[in-house]
């Protein structure tokens, strides 16, 4: 199995430590061919979704990403990757890979409340440690996505067919379990 993680900006590095310790090959996409090998899912991590964005469509990425996506391909996108992933984002006009039916609210929990970590249920896996920075929480869904965490009355974590989001870092604690959850979708 081989794993690639979009490495253009944000926290790529974690993601690729927690596949390494799940003893999964990571493959790092920084340019458009590194999107022609042969791999089984991909990751979107946090970061700066409009800088990520911009970085995809200048190296030409943006388009082929999407369209591997929109064809089935397993991706788990965390925070700014949940960002790129929305439909639909209730706080910016700009949308961007569109994937995802969701309605995402960006830093959705102000200045005051920048960072924090909140160990709540995920569906399938129990009690969590959830790591938020300047997060997004998900305002509406459509029917067909599954709701997997909410944290405070507000969805953090949700599964669509091929693709699963969460609104934290799975990848910034000790704890594998979502990353295998995303080994098993695959
Ligand atoms: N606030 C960032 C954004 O809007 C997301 C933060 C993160 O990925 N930790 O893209």
């Amino acid at each position: 199995m081989k794993i690639a993680v979009v490495a253009v900006q944000g926290a790529f590095i974690e993601h690729i430590h927690a596949l390494k310790k799940l003893g999964v090959e990571c493959v790092e996409i920084r340019k458009k061919s590194d999107l022609c090998q042969d791999i089984d899912g991909i990751i979107l991590p946090g970061g700066e979704s409009t800088v990520q964005s911009k970085l995809l469509r200048e190296l030409d990425i943006f388009d082929e990403l999407k369209k591997r996506i929109e064809e089935g391909l397993p991706v788990l996108a965390t925070c700014a990757g949940l960002i790129l992933l929305a439909e639909e984002l209730s706080n910016d006009e700009r949308s961007h890979l569109k994937t995802l039916p969701v309605v995402v609210k960006r830093n959705a929990y102000g200045r005051q409340l920048g960072s924090f970590t909140a160990k709540e249920m995920f569906k399938g896996i129990g009690a969590f440690p959830m790591r938020f920075i300047r997060a997004p929480f998900i305002e509406e869904v459509a029917d067909a996505v599954e709701i997997l965490a909410e944290v405070d009355g507000n969805i953090v974590a949700v599964r669509y067919k091929n693709q699963l989001g969460t609104a934290f870092h799975p990848e910034l604690v000790d704890d594998t379990r979502i990353h295998e959850a995303f080994l098993a979708m695959v």
